[in-house]
């Protein structure tokens, strides 16, 4: 936490104060003792941060541990069970009373352990998304975590990013900053770094940025005066729980269900206690089977099994590079029916290389490939390209290389750009034809440039050279051609701008599949003259680079498993549609040349609303949109009725990314507007990255519904035997104590292993879920109520067969629980898959569900013929006979859902 330090040695900032809006940029430098252009050396900012701490806002956890466990209590059926236990201990049924207690004990530390574990993980996923600042330290620009940024460091700040701390501007170029996470006032406010009054208050500080909002346009430049706990946004807004919830629009739906059967259950325990009464039978013993019945037939195991099942599949998504940000977005991703996703950087490497240079009168070849500098430009006779017999193309070149902010790294031997990829290549391009970048910048220093952005789809810089100020442009072509009056001939002549020749050139080597930039020159009487307005119309064009991208490697194979997925796969670019059709077509997003495959901006933005929706479904690729244009898309889909996953890196995909069922982020080249806007980052960048975690996600919803189809047959089965007991006025064949045991163990032993479950083949061929249907299916209901049937029928037969050949009720009962179990164990097996067969899974290929089962055997045995478990349970131990039965009916079980599902298969193929 920072305070003004009182060490005389080395003076220290004053971060403390919080008038630097008032204060010259220069006196905040000052008193920051910063330097502007250097920054702080790396030995002064580690000293800084051990003193300030590092840039976090602490966490306040309003939850203890002791909260958090009574939490686990807050359920409706631990009231039961609480009260049960009471009135148990009140009648001096001590055994009873303690088993229940035990339960109510065991449940909530298993639900504490599990939660936390879940939270943790969850933690751990949001530290992989994290954030970083780009400072000046020693002279050189270094991207850092935003952790340690400390009072002083100079940040550098432009569009997309999170602003990483409070910072006073000492430089903007159209900076606009959006600070509703500080003042609520959602439209961005412009910055800029004049001094302001000392009075003004924080909402009005235009020369401040502060923590936490976000930059939507714009770059600047500003000197760190508070971070962590310091800053504005630590000082009005602790966070608080800022911990994500697991639940979901199905989990709040199964809590509802839970509690809906609950009251139910209650209300059938108390019409049976009061059938009971009315029988004569005693109060305590249809009390405790009332209890029994409650406890038996309400699925306890559920909450927990689901989130365990949703957890574990964020993780497994984690491990695939997909981090979740929101919880429901893993079970809306087995839903997802389209993918709608950029081109450059996702479904392709986003390595570029130039591939050919044009110039209006010759057409050249680069060889070599990757940013390695080797290689060279050939002309159309294979020769060397001479840039004194062509000024056009040593134009072509120079404002490709100077027009640029990238630079290239060679470290280790291995070359690598620094900055955008797209002029990463050109830096190499000029390179290969003998052009030094560096010697370059020196004879034509940069004064003015106008950033590149989405919607211009160009750059524009300005230098001084020798015989004046001269604008170098790079961009789309068609653009590039506006800003035009003429083209440069051989020797550096004027000659008239012939667009259509231009144009054809570019569509050429679009259909190649290479990104094509167009670039032009202009000399500018003053540097006043140096302005999107003043520049157009008064260029001369110069040449094309056309550059290669090549697909990801997978991404080909993601495509593929889409398609046989029944998820419609849409590619979203900012570049020429020649270029991207030729990609699409090497990606296999675009087969045949069906009319209205393809749809530009423009083409988008003339039809009708009544012709919209059906358009962007037909249509395949989407060509030099806009971001703006990427909302309309995703509610054009989802007015056809789709769930929509769609990526986006930039400020401006920030609005199509909420909107869309999925909004998916770029972790690596993303903005963390992007990100915060999204339910889910790639890590990775890849497309195939969304296949993964849309296989993912139908795994997790087939382990949801695993979990269900087994766990309610238990339950129904519990509740209905005691029940027609009851009914029919006869012994319980299964006491309380029992039932609990039997919850208790199955649910965590047993159903909770399904969370664990592989996904099965074939996940990948089957249409996408709709999220309409319940997540039973009627055939599925069907199937548990014959288990149930299976259950009761089966627990009776055991209970009679003993009762009747003398056996103790005891033994009778501990008959019947143990029938319950194996028969929950063996149907466990048949549950893997819902469709298949045990042995088509195979029998082994969970060893959770295997290990569970071995401790379930443990714990049957030790129920059975352990004497102290015998007394606490009631039990007895039982003869090999009777195990005869009780396998032979859970094998039978296990038969009959075979049936089942192989009559479901026959049906699915015949219908
Ligand atoms: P995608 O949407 O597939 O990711 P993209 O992000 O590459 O495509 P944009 O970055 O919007 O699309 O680029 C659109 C067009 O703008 C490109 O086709 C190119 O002509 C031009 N362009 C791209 N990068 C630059 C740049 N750094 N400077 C100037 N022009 C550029």
């Amino acid at each position: 936490m920072a305070t003004p330090s009182t060490d005389t040695t080395r003076s220290a900032p004053a971060p403390g104060t919080n008038a630097h809006h008032a204060l010259a940029a220069h006196e905040v430098l000052l008193l920051l003792e910063t330097d502007r252009r250097d920054g702080l050396s790396e030995s002064e900012a580690a000293h800084r941060l051990e003193r300030y701490g590092p840039n976090q806002l602490p966490v306040v956890d309003t939850a203890g541990p002791l909260a958090r466990f009574l939490r686990q209590l807050n359920h409706p059926l631990i009231y039961v069970l609480l009260a049960a236990g009471t009135v148990t201990l009140l009648l001096r049924e001590l055994v009873d009373s303690a088993v229940i207690f035990g339960v109510v004990l065991v449940n909530a530390v298993v639900g504490f352990i599990q939660e936390s574990k879940a939270e943790a993980a969850l933690d751990a996923l949001r530290s992989m998304v994290r954030t970083h600042a780009r400072v000046r330290r020693d002279g050189q620009v270094r991207t850092i975590p935003s952790e340690e940024l400390v009072p002083g460091d100079i940040a550098l700040i432009e569009a997309g990013d999170k602003v990483p701390a409070d910072l006073r501007l000492i430089e903007v170029a159209e900076l606009q900053v959006d600070e509703s996470a500080l003042t609520g006032e959602s439209l961005p406010v412009v910055k800029d770094e004049v001094v302001l009054a000392d009075s003004t208050p924080v909402a009005d500080r235009r020369n401040m940025l502060y923590s936490g909002t976000l930059v939507t346009s714009g770059t600047g430049t500003g000197v760190v005066v508070a971070t962590g706990a310091e800053t504005e946004l630590g000082e009005i807004h602790r966070l608080v729980g800022t911990a994500e919830t697991l639940a979901t629009p199905l989990t709040r739906k199964l809590t509802a269900f839970s509690k809906l059967l609950t009251v139910v259950i209650l209300g059938l325990a108390a019409v049976t206690f009061a059938v009971g009464l009315l029988r004569g039978e005693r109060a305590t013993e249809m009390f405790t089977a009332a209890v029994a019945l409650a406890v038996g037939a309400i699925p306890e195991g559920l909450p927990a099994a689901v989130t365990i099942t949703l957890a574990i599949g964020v993780n497994r998504m984690a491990r695939r590079r997909a981090v979740i940000r929101r919880m429901p977005a893993v079970e809306t991703l087995g839903s997802t029916t389209v993918v709608c996703s950029d081109k450059t950087g996702t479904l392709t490497e986003n390595q570029m290389t130039v591939r050919a240079l044009w110039t209006p009168h010759h057409h050249y070849e680069v060889t070599g490939a990757g940013y390695q500098p080797d290689g060279a430009v050939l002309d159309s006779g294979g020769a060397p390209a001479a840039l004194d017999t062509d000024q056009a193309l040593r134009w072509t070149l120079v404002a490709g290389a100077l027009c640029n902010d990238a630079r290239l790294d060679h470290t280790d031997g291995t070359w690598a750009v620094l900055g955008d990829p797209t002029e990463g290549a050109m830096l190499v391009a000029a390179t290969k034809a003998g052009i030094d970048p560096k010697n370059l910048r020196d004879e034509l220093p940069r004064v003015a440039s106008i950033p590149f952005n989405s919607e211009r789809k160009y750059m524009a810089t300005l230098h001084t050279g020798s015989d004046g100020a001269v604008a170098l442009v790079k961009g789309a072509v068609e653009r590039i051609v506006d800003l035009c009056a003429d083209q440069m001939g051989p020797t550096g002549r004027a000659e008239p701008l012939d667009r259509e020749q231009i144009l054809a050139a570019a569509e050429d080597l679009a259909h190649r599949g290479l990104r094509v930039l167009g670039t032009a020159h202009g000399h500018l009487a003053s540097e006043g003259d140096f302005d999107v307005e003043a520049i157009r119309g008064r260029l001369t064009f110069t040449g094309l680079h056309a550059m290669l991208d090549p697909p990801r490697p997978g991404a080909i194979d993601a495509v593929r498993s889409c398609h046989t997925a029944g998820i419609d796969v849409k590619m979203i670019t900012g570049d020429h549609a020649a270029t991207a059709t030729a990609v699409a077509e090497q990606l296999g997003i675009l087969t045949g040349d069906e009319p209205g495959r393809v749809l530009t901006g423009t083409e988008l933005a003339s039809l009708t609303p009544e012709e919209y929706p059906a358009a962007v479904e037909r249509a395949s690729v989407f060509a030099r949109v806009s971001p703006e244009q990427k909302l309309r898309l995703v509610e054009g889909l989802q007015g056809r009725h789709h769930i929509v996953a769609m990526t986006g890196d930039g400020v401006n995909d920030a609005p199509a990314l909420q909107q869309a069922d999925i909004g998916v982020a770029m972790g690596l080249g993303g903005t963390e507007v992007a990100k915060e806007a999204a339910d889910m980052v790639l890590t990775d960048d890849n497309f195939a990255t969304i296949e993964a975690a849309v296989e993912e996600g139908r795994g997790v919803f087939d382990n949801l519904t695993k979990f269900i189809v087994w766990t309610l047959p238990t339950n129904m089965g519990e509740g209905l035997v005691i029940l027609i007991a009851i009914v029919l006025g006869s012994t319980l064949p299964i006491l309380p104590v029992q039932i609990l045991w039997i919850n208790m163990t199955t649910a965590i032993a047993l159903g909770l292993m399904l969370a664990f479950e592989p996904k099965e083949a074939g996940i990948m061929q089957r249409p996408p879920r709709d999220p309409q249907r319940p997540l039973l299916t009627g055939a599925l209901v069907i199937r548990i109520l014959v288990v149930s049937a299976v259950l009761i029928g089966g627990a009776w037969w055991v209970f009679e067969f003993e009762q009747t050949t003398g056996s103790t009720a005891e033994e009778a009962r501990t008959a019947a629980l143990n029938l319950f179990v194996v028969v929950e164990a063996f149907y466990l097996f048949s549950c893997r898959s819902l469709t298949h067969s045990v042995w088509h899974v195979g029998v082994f290929s969970n060893r959770w569900i295997l290990a569970g089962a071995s401790v379930q055997a443990l714990g049957q045995i030790a129920i059975t013929y352990l004497p102290i478990m015998n007394t606490v349970f009631q039990t007895s131990p039982i003869s090999a006979g009777v195990w005869l039965r009780i396998f032979a009916v859970a094998a039978a079980t296990t038969v009959i859902v075979a049936i089942d599902k192989r009559l479901r298969r026959q049906l699915a193929w015949t219908s």
